[in-house]
């Protein structure tokens, strides 16, 4: 099968990549290559440069015709969507626009878009279902949530296949601290330079964590199953940050300082997503525990 991975030269995008490059499948990336970085790509992976807004990835679809595309690519910092959101709805919003039209016009059977807790704001439930109430607090949530209702509306007038997949908090091998964000690699990127880890708040406050190989798996479940549905991406468990902080300090052979600032103006204090109905339709799971997940992360970032 044929696919296109946008935002594939990501974090994310990259480890699907290979997943999809191990099945057996011409990968095609397009990524404008403003976060993402060309040396994480799988060798066999053919690379276009280009911006999802632009009329040159509408030709590359075209041309293409892939089975399906893996919409991953966005601007995908919370902070600089608050700051500039008029860049963030270019990308995010009239980046999906054009994939979409892109997909109608050249018949493309399925899109799998990547989406996000943040659609649910700071509503906070023991777990988050998928039919909660929508209530972002960023733009970029805001915009992602508006990139997965278009993509309704296309399947409803259009027909196109999708499956939304709103992920918990992924981490693993490749994550950046710039950009991508993500405590565990700020943590990672502190490891590295021997900096204490800074935590905000008093640690309890708690993340859904989940592992990105498990995010790959959940993305290949999706070429096939999972059609119309809107899936959690999520372990269904919550991990406090004095938990990574506990794991990450045991992994280091060194002492690690740790010093705790006053809470993040904003910061929510739970963040959890069921994932019942993602382990019924794909029948798919969160293999990778917390544990194991850091253990394989912690060792990438001293690897030679
Ligand atoms: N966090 C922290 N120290 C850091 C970075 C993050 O204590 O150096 C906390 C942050 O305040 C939040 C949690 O870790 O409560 C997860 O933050 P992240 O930015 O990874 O994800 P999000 O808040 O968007 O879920």
């Amino acid at each position: 099968m044929k696919m296109v991975v946008t935002g594939g030269a990501g974090f994310i995008g990259s480890h699907l990549v290979d997943g999809l490059v191990a099945r057996g499948c011409e990968v095609h990336v397009i990524d404008n290559l403003t976060t993402g970085d060309p040396g994480r790509l799988h060798s066999e992976a053919i690379l276009h440069v280009a911006d999802v807004n632009s009329q040159q990835t509408t030709d590359y679809l075209a041309l293409l015709k892939p089975d399906v595309v893996f919409h991953l690519a966005a601007q995908a910092d919370v902070q600089r969507s608050i700051a500039d959101p008029y860049e963030d709805a270019d990308t995010n919003v009239l980046g999906t626009i054009n994939i979409l039209e892109a997909c109608r016009k050249s018949k493309i059977r399925k899109i799998v878009f990547a989406s996000t807790s943040g659609v649910y704001g700071d509503l906070e439930k023991e777990q988050l279902t998928e039919d909660d109430p929508l209530s972002p607090i960023s733009y970029y949530a805001l915009s992602k949530m508006v990139g997965e209702q278009y993509i309704r509306l296309y399947s409803r007038y259009f027909g196109l296949g999708y499956t939304i997949l709103r992920y918990g908090n992924v981490y693993g091998p490749g994550q950046t601290a710039k950009g991508e964000g993500g405590v565990v690699a700020v943590f990672g990127d502190r490891l590295k330079r021997s900096e204490p880890f800074t935590v905000y708040g008093d640690g309890n406050q708690t993340r859904d964590f989940i592992f990105v190989k498990d995010v790959v798996e959940a993305n290949l479940a999706s070429i096939d199953q999972g059609n119309g549905q809107t899936l959690h991406v999520s372990t269904g468990r919550r991990s406090s940050i004095n938990e990574l902080v506990s794991q990450l300090t045991a992994l280091h052979p060194e002492p690690v300082d740790v010093r705790y600032l006053p809470p993040k103006q904003g910061d929510i204090l739970h963040s959890c997503l069921n994932n019942d109905r993602t382990k019924a339709v794909l029948g798919w799971d969160a293999e990778t525990s917390l544990a194991e997940g850091i253990a394989k992360t912690y060792r990438s970032w001293f690897q030679a």
